[in-house]
């Protein structure tokens, strides 16, 4: 299918990328089109195409399978769960991004979007991390504590528990809305200090903000009481494990960030493991996403909106042309998600 791309949204991957920290082109190419955060229109089709047609909108996937007959994830649709790491991910891995005007790709890899969700629909991505993320939890949570309800509805999944978020940039808003949505008493803790736009949207949407310069994370699970799950979108190290000592009994921790080169530090692994057994605790690593997360993340967008009108439209900063595209991800992230927009309409 041949798109037309609309809007780019860039990220701390980006960053990383064009800081040459992370990131490799194709096999043979001195250079790699960045740019995974992508929405596009469906400009041409080819014979085979069934589902999709041209006017559609549509979110593409970042990672594409290995080509390894034995790898069970990969084979059946799942290579965000790749066995083999030979995988490739448009933009990020050894395959050309979405940052340029036209991209080819097959109707498998793409998520229709209703045309109403057009304004927010970039945000689809960074916000799959987070329906991953839920859905594992969830899965776990209905598996272990024998009181919760295998039957709870999606929308309750969270019901009588909290959730910590660290870390206040796109990830972290988003995973607090989708945190908070499903029912969750949410906090975030970060660094950030008002007056700030990301802290405004966190109090909107009914989340509580603590700032790591003046509450100490002894003070935050206070607070908080027991700490049923904690969504790290920091991607500091230093960090991370020092909340994990605050992690509650039955707690479920999940790791988004990946941290580049940090320094190292002492810490006591024989109580991180004593209290891990003794509280029964989850340690959980998540990546990228299957094509489940990106229609539960595409159906939450529209119910953020219904939730959260005003603060919504506070999450795309702002729609800058391509020629800008170098100084925005390498300059300080201005307001929540900085979008590139190939559209000559101009929002
Ligand atoms: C992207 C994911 C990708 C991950 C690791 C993230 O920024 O959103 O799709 O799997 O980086 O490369």
């Amino acid at each position: 299918m041949l798109l037309r791309i609309l809007d780019v949204g860039i990220c701390g991957t980006d960053w990383e990328i064009c800081t040459f920290e992370y990131g490799t082109p194709p096999p043979g190419d001195d250079h790699l089109v960045i740019g995974h955060e992508a929405l596009a229109e469906v400009v041409a089709t080819g014979s085979a195409v069934g589902r999709l047609q041209p006017g559609d909108l549509v979110i593409p996937s970042v990672r594409r399978p290995c080509p390894h007959p034995g790898c069970l994830a990969c084979r059946s649709g799942h290579q965000d769960y790749c066995y083999t790491g030979d995988f490739t991910e448009r933009g990020i891995k050894e395959a050309h991004g979405y940052l340029t005007e036209y991209v080819v790709e097959r109707e498998q890899y793409l998520n229709l979007v209703p045309p109403d969700l057009r304004d927010l629909a970039v945000l689809t991505e960074p916000l799959t991390v987070a329906e991953k993320a839920l859905a594992q939890v969830s899965w776990m949570m209905r598996q272990r504590p024998p009181w919760v309800d295998p039957k709870t509805p999606p929308e309750e999944r969270g019901r009588g528990l909290s959730a910590l978020v660290l870390g206040i940039g796109p990830v972290g808003l988003l995973g607090a809305m989708v945190m908070a949505t499903a029912g969750f008493r949410t906090w975030i803790y970060s660094r950030e200090l008002p007056p700030s736009p990301r802290i405004d949207l966190a109090t909107a949407i009914g989340a509580t903000y603590v700032s790591s310069q003046d509450t100490t994370f002894a003070q935050l699970a206070e607070q908080i009481g027991n700490i049923d799950l904690v969504y790290e979108a920091a991607g500091h190290s230093h960090f991370a494990l020092e909340a994990v000592r605050w992690l509650g009994i039955n707690g479920i921790f999940v790791l988004t960030g990946v941290p580049g080169l940090q320094a190292f530090v002492e810490t006591d692994p024989a109580r991180t493991m004593r209290d891990m057994v003794l509280k029964n605790q989850v340690l959980l690593g998540t990546v990228n996403a299957g094509p489940d997360d990106f229609g539960s993340a595409l159906r939450n967008l529209a119910l953020f909106r219904q939730r959260w009108p005003a603060a919504v439209r506070t999450l795309i900063a702002g729609r800058y042309p391509a020629e800008q595209a170098a100084d925005l991800i390498l300059g300080r992230p201005k307001g929540i998600k900085t979008v590139i927009s190939f559209d000559s309409v101009q929002e």
